[in-house]
């Protein structure tokens, strides 16, 4: 691609990812309480003061408040931007994977369905953040993350079926299906297994069950070549 394309989408990018952490902060603090994460909009906890829009930009207005709420001075808590800027990196991380890398010799058109993979990508990073956050909190991974997550990884293997990345790459519809199917179900009967066999060693509970729930998640958005990679990493000791 031309610098400036690369520069211009890494930009991009990055408004994106600010604009999407900020939008996982409020669903890691409301999903678990099964409040809604459009309604109502932000407020201080404290004042109950709506949060202005130049009050809500992602890590600057932070910066710029010095930490506390404009209205009663109650400190924000440093977390929010920290989620901010931990999604932003991890979104422009996916792009140069996803975009700038394969492009790197390629000049004119822009690539269309890497920037298509990038969003299916980022989509899975999303939703990877808030359960890491609601599971340290509170550990428990809810299903109104997970279960969604599964649908979305399948539909979209379904629609598009070269949007995993290889080795995952499908050419048919029907390959994009059964490639994220069977990527959910090894994914999650994997995790299973090692928590039915550590829950009988260890006489106890070895992990919750949201554990099994993600890892299918995650098998549905990066088929089953992957979803065996990354079961080794995450149950394994
Ligand atoms: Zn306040």
């Amino acid at each position: 691609m031309m610098w400036a394309v690369t520069l211009t989408l890494g930009l991009i990018v990055i408004a994106i990812g600010a604009t999407v952490g900020s939008f996982i902060n409020v669903c890691i603090y409301r999903i678990p309480w099964q409040k809604s994460v459009i309604w109502p909009a932000s407020h201080c906890p404290r004042c109950l003061e709506a949060i202005e829009p130049r009050d809500n930009v992602p890590m600057l207005s932070r910066l710029l408040l010095g930490g506390v709420c404009r209205r009663c001075g109650l400190p924000i808590s440093i977390r929010y931007s920290l989620v901010e800027l931990l999604t932003t990196c991890l979104f422009v991380l996916m792009y140069c994977v996803d975009v700038v890398i394969p492009n790197l010799d390629r000049y004119g058109s822009v690539p269309v369905d890497d920037l298509i993979r990038l969003a299916y990508d980022a989509t899975l990073i999303a939703f990877l953040i808030v359960a890491t956050f609601i599971d340290y909190d509170l550990t428990v991974i809810p299903d109104q993350i997970t279960i969604p997550g599964m649908v979305i990884g399948i539909v979209a293997g379904v629609w598009l079926p070269t949007i995993r990345s290889a080795p995952s790459h499908a050419i048919t519809h029907a390959d994009g299906f059964w490639f994220g199917m069977i990527g959910l179900l090894t994914g999650g009967g994997m995790t299973l297994a090692v928590r039915t066999l550590g829950s009988l060693a260890l006489r106890k509970e070895a992990m919750g069950f949201g554990d099994v729930t993600l890892m299918a998640m995650i098998g549905s958005f990066v088929g089953w070549q992957f979803s065996i990679l990354s079961c080794g990493n995450g149950t394994l000791p």
